[in-house]
Parts: C-alpha cells; structure tokens; sequence
C-alpha cells in the first residue's frame, strides 16, 4: 500500500455513507441505524460490545463480535477507516493477488460486518468514563453504554509537516516501506530518521532501490547500535548526517529532496524518486489516556497473550498497542482476537450476572 491523500482529501470517507444511531421511541435498549445524523436525544444507546475504531482491527472484531450475535456497535471515527483510507494500493493483504486500493479495501471490511448485524457510527469518541459497568462513552452528543468495549483507535504515522511532502504523498512519498518499496525497483530513494524505524526501513529497502540515502538531521542515531551497524556497512546505504529535508522537488512524483545543514552552513540537492518518512508513529490514545495504561511509548498495553487492558470488560486491538509490526493484517488479527477475548469474557460476565439477578429475585444474597 501507499499513502495517497491528496486523491482522498477531497472525499475522505472513500464514498462510505454517515451514520449516526439514535434509540427508538420508546426503547432506549435497542439502537437503531439512522440514515443522517439526528441530534441527541437525551437517552442513552446500550450494546453489549462498543468498538471504538474502523480500520481493520475495530471491522474484524465488528465481524466476528456480530457473527457471535454480540450486536456489536462501532464507533468508527468521523473519518473513518484507518490508516488505509489514504492509501492508493494494497498489494500486501492476502486475498487480493492483483492488489486493492484502501478506500476499497475497507469498504469491503464495513459492508461484511453491516452484513452480519454490525452498526457503525460515523463519529468520534470524545469522553469516556470507564469507572464502572457499563462502560460510558459519549460521541456527537449521545451517550452509549457497553458491557465490554474494544479499543481499536490505531496510530498514525508522523509526518515532517512540510507542504511538498503532503502534496507528493502517494507520488513517491510515503511512510511504509513494507507496504511501498516494492514500488521502487532499481530506483534511488530516500530514508529521513534516525530512530530503528529508519534503520530498519532502510535496510529493508536495499532489497529493491539501487541506493539508498539515509538523512538524519544529527551526527548520531537513537536507533540499535547493532542496526547502526548494518546500515553503515551496507553498500547501498550512503549516510547524510547533520541534514533535514527543506523541501521535496517534483512536479507530478518525487524528483529531488532540498537537503539543509543543520548547522546552517547552506543547502545541497539530491536526487531520488522516492522518501519514506521514518519519524516515529503516534498512538491514537488520547480519550483512554486516563484510564487505560500505556507503555513507555505512548502505546496502550494488554496482559500477556491476551487482548485484555487493565480494565476488566475493556481489550485493546491493532495499531494502537503494537508499534512493532503495525500492518493491516496483523492489526485484522488481533481484532478476531480481541473479539474471541469479549465473548469468552462476556459468557463468564453475563453468566455471572444472570445468577446475581436470579439470586436477588430469590431473596438470597
Ligand atoms: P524514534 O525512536 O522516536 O525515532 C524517531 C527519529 O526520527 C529520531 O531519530 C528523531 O530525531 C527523528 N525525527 C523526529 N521528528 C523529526 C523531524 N520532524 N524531522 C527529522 N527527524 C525527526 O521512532 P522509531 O524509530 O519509529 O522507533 C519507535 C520505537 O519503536 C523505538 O523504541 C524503537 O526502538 C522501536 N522500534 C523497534 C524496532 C525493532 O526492534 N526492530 C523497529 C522499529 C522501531 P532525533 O534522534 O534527533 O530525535
């Protein structure tokens, strides 16, 4: 896959439909799907499962939650659909041999769970209160209530914030060398970063470009000193130290970079066809920050093998607790994963519910 979101900035929802949900009259336990956002009407919307999230992670837990008849409700983000949605080709996820461009992708994601009962609503979270069952979460005004929820928020990645950068991605700029260096066959590219998603992209990239030029804007790497290492030897690895990135040239692709000093001593150029942007990714934890814990880089935890956060009823999928792999696929199984987690969780809970119940009828406590 690669970014491309200047063919998306005009349709950001890739031509997916809003949809807001509002309980009915009369019946505040049952949310019903409505065409176009309605204002709030005071009651809350109850769901056994909330999934926050709509790329593949929070899409693959909202079809297996639904095909377990869990009536799963997505919050998916008013621009939803993850990081795929400003990707022009996936060539990478299994299943599709002649590739799929990401828009196209997740809407495939979203029609198979709307087809087994999942409801999506095109909004952003923006509180919670996860003090207690059931968990709260409120979006565009209305306040939802859960039994369990998945968070499945993702990252993103970080950009240098320069305005040719932002115009050539998907033109030959890019932020996944996994997803995008197959592109650049015998072609010379650029690395900017100096961390180990630099000096991993681009010893990865040696595999397809004829040279690759790494820029860092210091004398020395943050990465591994082991990866520091390999790239130094690398024979198609050539280091630019002490430089940033001025500007990306090109009119229609990527032609040059305009590389600055860093101690401002003057500009050089260097021609490439391609950047990958290696600078860190940021965890979309913003809302959870206050409850869910994290670890030393921003990014959401989860207890051993499972899904499960530090809140019982509340599991962590995809992107937003993995900085290690960061890929649609592995983000797609973990949302199976997290999914499983909330059943299994769900049949002890609820269980456990169902007999408290039966015992306060019966006057036994
Ligand atoms: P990182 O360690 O935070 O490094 C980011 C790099 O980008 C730094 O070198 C930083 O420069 C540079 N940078 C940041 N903003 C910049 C800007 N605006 N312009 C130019 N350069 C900029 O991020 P990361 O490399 O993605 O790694 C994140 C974490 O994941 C790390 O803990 C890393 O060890 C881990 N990781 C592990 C592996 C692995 O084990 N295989 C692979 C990838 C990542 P400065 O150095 O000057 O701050």
């Amino acid at each position: 896959m690669s970014d491309d979101s200047t063919t998306k900035a005009g349709n950001p929802l890739g031509g997916l439909k809003l949809t807001l949900l509002t309980p009915l009259p009369g019946d505040e336990s049952i949310p019903v799907a409505a065409a176009t956002p309605t204002p709030a009407s005071g009651k809350p919307v109850d769901a056994r499962v909330i999934i926050v999230g709509s790329g593949p992670a929070g899409m693959t837990a909202a079809i297996y939650a639904a095909r377990a008849n869990l009536e799963p409700i997505v919050i998916g983000g008013v621009v939803g659909g993850g990081q795929l949605m400003i990707t022009s080709e996936v060539e990478n996820y299994p299943g599709f041999p002649d590739g799929i461009g990401g828009p196209e992708l997740m809407a495939l994601f979203r029609a198979q769970a709307e087809r087994f009962g999942a409801r999506i609503v095109d909004a952003d979270v923006d509180r919670v209160d996860l003090s207690g069952r059931p968990f709260r979460l409120w979006a565009a005004g209305i306040e939802y209530r859960a039994r369990a929820v998945i968070v499945a928020t993702g990252a993103e990645a970080l950009w240098l914030g320069i305005d040719s950068e932002t115009r050539l991605r998907g033109h030959g700029v890019s932020a996944c060398a996994t997803c995008d260096g197959f592109f650049f066959r015998d072609k010379e590219i650029g690395v900017v970063g100096g961390g180990d998603s630099a000096l991993e992209e681009a010893l990865f990239l040696t595999r397809f470009a004829s040279k690759v030029h790494l820029i860092h804007r210091r004398n020395s790497f943050r990465g591994s000193k082991i990866m520091q290492d390999r790239a130094a030897q690398h024979p198609k690895i050539e280091l630019h130290l002490n430089r940033t990135i001025e500007e990306v040239l090109g009119e229609e692709h990527v032609e040059a970079l305009r590389l600055g000093k860093s101690d401002g001593s003057g500009e050089e150029r260097l021609a490439v066809q391609g950047l990958f942007v290696a600078i860190g990714h940021r965890p979309n934890v913003a809302v959870f920050r206050d409850w869910l814990e994290t670890d030393a880089k921003g990014y959401l935890k989860t207890e051993g093998a499972s899904t499960n956060s530090n809140i019982d009823g509340v599991f962590v999928a995809g992107d937003v607790d993995d900085h290690r792999y960061r890929q649609a696929v592995t983000a797609a199984g973990e949302g199976c994963r997290a999914a499983i987690d909330v059943e299994r969780w769900l049949e002890t809970n609820d269980a456990d519910s169902a007999r408290n119940a039966a015992k306060t009828v019966a006057g036994v406590k």
